[in-house]
């Protein structure tokens, strides 16, 4: 996805062979083509531009590591640099010292929330949770009848707030904070270790929206709010990205649609601007097309 920065440096970096150490000439000729491949990608540009001065910085700093040629020294330095905007390490989910974990989900219409509820929901079963999904989207009419298939394809009960759903919590329906609480005092009672709260998209940021996920989530404190985000909106990424963070203080991202042609830059937009992780990647329509986000796997994806 990012193939073009690893060819614009082979090209760079056939330059700086057989040179012993870096002039400040070659870091920036280097340093312009990484610019330029990061901006063709999409990422952000504030973020390409403090991502840049610190490979320039780094470059042209004392370390000179006697082991590597200068391309290798370059590539290094970015490499790392990558992985540090992604996260560093893989962040696993943080569960609840006193079970249910509770998760939120947030994001955009159309951004793969509901899609991400049901994989998200099959994987923790796999690894031998008792996971309870929660249909709190009452904005869109098909939202709570999509996260019941997905859920029956996962294999995980859904709790909705719909008539004829067995629960003593009908009286919940249509109001999304008041089906979410009652969704987590079912799965207390009902010994689920996880909840995942679905929440409403709408197809741009809008205040009220804001709001509902907000009190969504000040009633009930989960332990992880995650932001899912479709890989293909390029530039937008920033915008959605800062409005959701100022509006719910998400713990973690998740990138959707990878399997897409999305060129990748929202991955380094998102986690770089928000500074918070991204945690798993969605990477297709099936619920097994889910993974952890490596922040190290996708580096050397971009440099390979
Ligand atoms: P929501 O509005 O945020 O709940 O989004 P949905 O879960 O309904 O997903 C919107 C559309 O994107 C659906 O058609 C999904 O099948 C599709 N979708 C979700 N995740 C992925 C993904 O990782 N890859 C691809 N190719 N499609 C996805």
């Amino acid at each position: 996805m990012f193939n073009s920065l690893s060819d614009r440096l082979t090209a760079t970096f056939k330059n700086l062979r057989g040179k012993g150490r870096l002039s400040e000439a070659d870091v920036d000729a280097t340093v312009r083509e990484i610019r330029r491949a990061l901006l063709d990608a999409d990422v952000a540009v504030p973020v390409v531009r403090e991502f840049t001065a610190k490979v320039r910085e780094r470059a042209l700093g004392s370390e000179v590591n006697e082991a590597l040629n200068p391309a290798q020294q370059i590539v290094k330095i970015v490499n790392e640099e990558l992985v540090a905007i992604l996260g560093g390490e893989t962040r696993r989910i943080n569960l609840a010292k006193n079970p249910p974990t509770v998760i939120m989900l947030a994001g955009l219409q159309g951004a793969g929330k509901t899609t991400l509820a049901g994989k998200l929901s099959k994987w923790l079963k796999g690894q031998g949770h008792s996971p309870l999904l929660v249909a709190a989207d009452l904005q869109r009419p098909n939202a709570v009848k999509q996260l019941q298939v997905n859920g029956e394809r996962a294999g995980v009960p859904v709790f909705a707030p719909h008539p004829g759903v067995s629960s003593e919590f009908e009286s919940a329906t249509g109001d999304p904070v008041a089906v979410a609480l009652a969704g987590l005092a079912e799965a207390k009672s009902k010994l689920h270790d996880v909840v995942i709260v679905d929440t409403a998209g709408r197809l741009g940021i809008d205040a009220e929206l804001m709001k509902q996920a907000a009190d969504i989530r000040a009633a009930i404190n989960p332990d992880e709010v995650l932001f899912v985000i479709d890989a293909m909106i390029g530039q937008d990424a920033v915008n959605t990205a800062q409005a959701f963070n100022e509006g719910v203080n998400f713990t973690g991202v998740v990138l959707t649609k990878l399997d897409g042609d999305a060129r990748g830059g929202a991955a380094l937009s998102v986690a770089s601007i928000t500074g918070k992780p991204v945690m798993f990647a969605s990477t297709g329509e099936s619920l097994d097309d889910f993974e952890l986000f490596h922040p190290d796997r996708m580096a050397s994806r971009i440099l390979d």
